[in-house]
Order: structure tokens, then C-alpha cells, then sequence
């Protein structure tokens, strides 16, 4: 039995170019585990009726997909120019950022801006870069509410471009209004995952786990580091302490820190994320020049396989599912690559080999990883109410994939984002006999053709018990000694044995 499972996830963000069923189930099928709702564009209208879209399809292919919704945070932009117009800046020329400008009048002289402390938070020297950093003018001076500046790096600017200051500090809160009206709007769709833009610190992700409490959700929340300050390394600690994922959003990060810091900063921020066994998502221009063309450059190959081999848990796509002209291929192409990139040896997992454990199910989870990657397995099954004991496995780089067996929905779609972790709807409640169970996950395992009577096995599970943080057991097991175990009136002893 030689299945190849891909371990590195896929995120696809949808847009008009994944807007058709057709369009959206192509996308799934090529590999999208996750699907993002961009909040930065569209209505809650728009987002919900993506999301019972992907609700309809997951279901009909019998795939779980999960829900990332994303807000958009304190992006810091431009106003309108006259006309809807593009102006060009030149090099060398002064152009002025004014917050009392109307906002429909821009210029090649001077626009306006909806952050109203921008005066406040730059002074003269600073460099300000727009529209993703294609636009550099250096900060000559403040007066009251307008910024003189000259243009050091010219290019065309148009409505609503995104300004950063390189070096990061201006000040804007992460949660604006319209993002805490949208984070109700991803509670009533039920969105299984909330990325947090432009967290500043703990406290930002802390304030949006509170309102998440509020709204009686345990949606698991995301970090997108993409502030100057928010890879301090005591800051960058204390935002993944508070989240339960962080994503490298290489795109405004690569503007604040500046485009060569950005591979070492990856690959610090995804082995911080996997230590405080959090998860990491790499993300932004990953196949962009796959916006228009069906293949991937050499470049972003590389850059996949890069993220994969640093140990990234998801990749993903943004405009290129969102707003391309091929859709499903480029999450074809990165699925391929993932799969390619993870044929490359890996050092045996150190992963937290020297350290104490405080919890039982944390000691079973490393001891299962331990285990499997001394030993020749097939597979590990993991029994889980929340997805704390594969995400704790997943976090030890192996080969052998681990299935989280679980009977909540919502749990096998939170999965779907974890490296190397698989969900299977399984229905263990009312099972009071552990040979039994046994055999089931083996049925189970066998009518899925993940595992043959030649195989052997690694299973964690608790006091058949069903509640969260149970775990206190590992089995492990040739597959044919657990059929030889099981009563023969096995099924008629497991209510759910034949209904997932
Ligand atoms: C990024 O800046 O890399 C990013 C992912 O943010 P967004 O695409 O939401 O602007």
C-alpha cells in the first residue's frame, strides 16, 4: 500500500475568476484544502454565498475543505484622484499626502488619505512606500495635516493604493470598525478560521479572541505578520503565544523590512510557529506570474519547494485563484511541487526531544511521533474532539501520515490546514470496548485503502470517553493482530460502524 499523500496544505483565496461552481470545484479538486474570503473586497453578502458555495461542493465530493476569512485590518491607503485617473510620478518631483484634501480630487501634485494620523506617525526622512512598495517619496516635512514629500522611486499610482513606511511604526489599531463588523459576518457564516491583518502585538490577537468570545465562537484565529515591529522578537513571540496560527504575509512585511530579509525572516517565523506548536502559513506572490500564464517560472517552483522544505504547514495562493486566467492550475502546479518537495530527506525530528511535557495527551501525541519515526508504520490514527493531538503530531516533521478521526465537522475541516494531518468523519460514541474500536478505525482505515493486513499501526485515543483532552493511550499494532483481537460480533457492537 503506497498512497502518496501530499502533507503541505493549500490555501486558495476566491475572487470573480473562482466565482462559478464550476470554476470553484475545479479549484478543490486540484487540492484546495482551505479557501480564503478576502475581506478587503466584496460584501457579506458575496463572502456568505462563497461560503455555502464551498459548503455545497465539499459535500458533494465528500472533501473537507475549511473556511479562512480574512479581514482586512488597518490598511493604510491612498484617496481617489480626479477622474478616476492615473498619474505618473516621476523621480525627483515633489508630490504631497494630505489628510484634508477632499477625496476624489488626486493630482499629479498631491492626493488624499483615510488615516487620519498619518501626519502624526511620519516625520521628515522617513520613506514612504506605495502600491506594495513599486512608489518610494522621502518625508520632507510636516505641516499640520499635509506631508511634503519627494519622489525618490517613480511609477503610476492610482485609487485606493496601499501606503507602508519602511521600518514599520505607524500606529494604527489592527481591528477597525469594518473589521469588527465583518468578524460577525464570518461567525454567522461559519468560518473555521479569522486572520487578524496587521496585528501589532499580543494584545491585537487577544482583543480579537475576546470579540470572537463575544460571539459565543471558538473560530481559531490567525496572525498575519506583516508589520516592521511585529517581528521583534519578543513581540513576534507574544503574537503567536496568542494565535493559534501566524501566516508570513510576505507582501506588506516584504515592503516594511524590505524584499532580502524576508527568506530568513520565513524561515525563523515557521520554526518559531511549529516550537510554540502553532501553524504556519506562507503566503503572497507564491505563482503570481501564473496570473496569466499556465505554467509557473523556475523562481516560484523554488520558492514553494523553499517553504516546504523550511516546514511551512499551508502555502497560498491570492490573485492567482482570486483574479487569474488559471485558477485550478496553479493550485494544480503547487500541489505538484509540494508533493516533489517533500520527497527531499529530512533530518530525523529534535522537536522538543529535550524538553518536560506538563499534559498527558501532549506526552502520548510526542511519544506517537517518537514512535513513528523509529519504527515502520503505515499510518497514525488519531482520536480527536478538538484537533489539539494532531496538530501537537504535526508539529514533529515525519513522513507518515496522520488521520484525525473525529466525529465534529468542525474539527475535521480545522485539520485540513495542519501538515501531514488528514480528517476522517468517524463516529466512536457508544463503542465501550477498546478491541472493538480498534477494529473499526482498522475497517475504516481498509475501505479507504490506507492501510492492508501487512501494514502496521500507531493509534492515541482516550478512556472511550468523548471529551477533549482525553487522550491517554497509544496503541501500537499490525492490523492483523487488531482483526484477530475483535470479537466476531464486532459491528454489532459499534453504532456508527458503517455510517461515515
Ligand atoms: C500580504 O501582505 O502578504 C498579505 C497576505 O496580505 P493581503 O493579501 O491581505 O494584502
Amino acid at each position: 500500500m503506497n498512497k502518496v499523500f501530499r502533507r503541505t496544505k493549500i490555501i486558495a483565496t476566491l475572487g470573480p475568476a473562482s466565482e462559478s461552481p464550476e470554476m470553484l470545484e475545479k479549484i478543490i479538486r486540484a487540492g484546495a484544502d482551505v479557501v480564503r474570503l478576502n475581506f478587503s473586497h466584496g460584501t457579506a453578502d458575496e463572502h456568505r454565498a462563497r461560503a455555502e458555495r464551498v459548503r455545497e461542493i465539499s459535500k458533494k465530493l465528500k472533501r473537507h475543505v475549511a473556511i479562512l476569512a480574512d479581514l482586512q485590518g488597518p490598511k493604510i491607503r491612498v484617496a481617489r484622484f480626479k477622474d478616476n485617473r492615473k498619474v505618473t510620478l516621476v523621480r525627483g518631483q515633489k508630490f504631497d499626502l494630505d489628510i484634508d484634501l477632499p477625496k476624489d480630487v488626486g493630482d499629479e501634485t498631491q492626493v488624499g488619505c483615510d488615516y487620519k494620523d498619518l501626519p502624526r506617525d511620519v516625520k521628515p526622512g522617513d520613506l514612504l512606500l506605495l502600491n506594495d512598495g513599486l512608489i518610494a517619496m522621502q518625508v520632507d516635512t510636516v505641516v499640520g495635516n499635509r506631508i511634503s514629500c519627494t519622489v525618490t522611486v517613480g511609477g503610476v499610482l492610482s485609487n485606493h493604493k496601499g501606503i507602508n513606511k519602511q521600518g514599520g511604526g505607524l500606529s494604527a489599531p489592527a481591528l477597525t470598525d469594518k473589521d469588527k463588523q465583518d468578524l460577525k459576518t464570518a461567525v454567522s457564516i461559519g468560518a473555521d478560521y479569522l486572520a487578524i491583518s496587521f496585528p501589532r502585538s499580543r494584545e491585537d490577537m487577544e482583543e480579537a479572541r475576546a470579540l470572537l468570545d463575544q460571539e459565543g465562537s471558538d473560530m481559531r484565529l490567525v496572525a498575519k505578520v506583516e508589520r516592521a515591529e511585529a517581528i521583534i522578537e519578543e513581540t513576534l513571540i507574544g503574537i503567536i503565544q496568542a494565535s493559534d496560527a501566524i501566516m508570513v504575509a510576505r507582501g506588506d512585511l516584504g515592503v516594511e523590512i524590505g524584499d532580502a530579509r524576508l527568506p530568513h525572516v520565513q524561515k525563523h517565523m515557521i520554526k518559531l510557529a511549529r516550537t510554540y506548536n502553532k501553524v504556519a502559513i506562507t503566503a503572497t506572490q507564491m505563482m503570481e506570474s501564473m496570473i496569466n500564464n499556465p505554467l509557473p517560472t523556475r523562481a516560484e517552483v523554488s520558492d514553494v519547494a523553499n517553504a516546504v522544505f523550511d516546514g511551512t504547514d499551508a502555502v497560498m495562493l491570492s490573485a492567482e485563484t482570486a483574479s487569474g486566467d488559471y485558477p485550478d492550475a496553479a493550485v494544480e502546479a503547487m500541489a505538484r511541487v509540494c508533493v516533489e518537495a517533500e520527497k527531499y530527506p529530512r533530518e530525523r525530528s529534535k522537536h522538543r526531544l529535550h524538553e518536560s511535557f506538563s499534559r498527558i495527551d501532549e506526552t502520548i501525541a510526542m511519544s506517537a511521533m517518537y514512535a513513528a519515526n523509529h519504527l515502520e508504520v503505515r499510518a497514525i490514527g488519531a482520536l480527536t474532539e478538538s484537533g489539539s493531538t494532531p496538530l501537537w503530531m504535526s508539529r514533529i516533521s515525519s513522513g507518515i501520515p496522520i488521520f484525525a478521526l473525529t466525529s465534529h465537522e468542525k474539527t475535521c475541516r480545522r485539520v485540513t490546514l495542519f501538515r501531514g494531518v488528514y480528517p476522517i468523519s468517524f463516529d466512536d460514541r457508544g463503542i465501550h470496548d477498546h478491541a472493538v474500536l480498534n477494529r473499526a478505525i482498522v475497517e475504516e482505515f481498509m475501505r479507504r485503502g490506507l492501510v492492508d493486513e501487512s501494514d502496521t499501526l500507531i493509534l492515541t485515543k482516550g478512556d472511550l470517553s468523548g471529551h477533549t483532552g482525553g487522550t491517554n493511550a497509544m496503541k501500537i499494532a499490525h492490523v492483523t493482530d487488531i482483526i484477530a483481537a475483535a470479537p466476531e460480533n464486532w459491528k454489532d457492537l459499534c453504532p456508527g460502524c458503517g455510517k461515515s
